[in-house]
């Protein structure tokens, strides 16, 4: 099993509220130049070819998984070796659906991964980064649009600021 030390958060920068998939963001980090490797891909999700995160929410509240756990992501350049990635679609608002699968699936992730820290993708601070792809600064700021540590610390009740309305 991997050692896993952290649990980012990402958003798919899409419009909030489309209903983008798993597939969509396969593609796109396919154009990107990302590739699974042939073992993991043999082995888990073998339709996705180049996905970067390892869970995918989408705006109907389905988690769908990308990477294998013990696969190393492309997410969060530095920091892929021991981190998972967890991709909400859309930009800076979810669905209450969302919202509610994000808070099941940090649980489950953090009791299997009790030394893990959660954080949204923001929170890395781009000195910190390796020689990974690194992404626009944009997208590195807003991502994954609301702040994990208070949304942790509210006992993960959805931020009204980034709560879409049913
Ligand atoms: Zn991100």
């Amino acid at each position: 099993m991997r050692s896993i030390n952290g649990i980012i958060i990402h958003c798919s920068a899409t419009p909030n509220g489309k209903p983008f998939t798993e597939e969509d963001i396969d593609r796109w980090h396919d154009e990107r130049g990302f590739a699974r490797r042939g073992y993991w891909r043999m082995k888990f999700n073998q339709t996705l070819c180049a996905i970067g995160y390892h869970y995918v929410v989408r705006i109907d509240g389905t988690v769908a998984t990308g990477r294998h756990e013990d696969e190393v992501g492309a997410h969060a350049g530095g920091f892929n070796a021991r981190t998972i990635g967890v991709c909400l679609i859309g930009t800076d608002g979810y669905s209450p659906e969302q919202w509610s699968s994000l808070a099941g699936l940090i649980d489950g992730l953090r009791s299997r991964y009790p030394e893990a820290k959660v954080i949204g993708h923001r929170d890395l601070s781009p000195d910190l980064n390796g020689n990974g792809v690194v992404e626009p600064d944009e997208w590195v700021k807003i991502c994954p649009g609301f702040d994990v540590k208070s949304w942790l610390v509210n006992t993960k009740i959805a931020p009204a600021s980034a709560l879409l309305e049913d």
